[in-house]
């Protein structure tokens, strides 16, 4: 079975999301899904003739969040501070830290991605989510050369994984 590959950016790191409206539902019975780049963000609609997804898999996230330690550094709005990633994709991360964000904060994120390279850096996270130790936050600004240096990594965690980026059945 041929992979999905992205219209937009060629490569074939996609994700089948959730369906929207009463277009995709009935797209759908004829085998038109969504799918969403991993890697560049793009949604698209495509063809997968005799494939049946289960809905069990039809998560809501758009991206599928790749768990991960590394040490992250934050600050802004008057606030600085640490922790530990715990999960991350092109949309944003999660990561555990003992100081307190509140949704709405928007940070600077400095990801240690590795011990050679040096860091990537966001230059503004929202703080989407939190949780006792925790935040969740979604990527809104960064400069080009970072977000590509992120989808290396990104890219390196989704080979790693394994298959499950679009796991389908085909209907026999
Ligand atoms: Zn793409």
């Amino acid at each position: 079975m041929a992979s999905v590959k992205c219209p937009s950016c060629a490569r074939d790191f996609v994700r089948r999301i959730a369906r929207a409206g009463w277009l995709e539902a009935i797209l759908s019975m004829f085998y038109v899904y969504p799918f969403k780049c991993q890697l560049c963000g793009h949604r698209f609609r495509s063809l997968r003739w005799g494939v049946r997804y289960s809905r069990v898999r039809e998560d809501r996230r758009q991206y599928q969040r790749m768990e991960r330690k590394l040490p992250v550094t934050f600050s802004g709005e008057g606030l600085t501070g640490d922790g530990t990633l715990l999960n991350i994709s092109m949309g944003g991360c999660g990561f555990a830290t003992g100081s307190a964000l509140a949704i709405g904060n928007v940070v600077r994120l400095v990801l240690q991605i590795s011990g050679e390279l040096p860091p990537v850096i966001i230059d503004a996270a929202l703080v989407r989510s939190t949780r006792k130790g925790g935040a969740g936050v979604e990527f809104i600004q960064w400069q080009e050369s970072e977000r590509e240096r992120l989808q290396l990594f990104v890219r390196g965690l989704l080979i790693g994984h394994g298959t499950d980026i679009d796991t389908a059945k085909h209907v026999a």
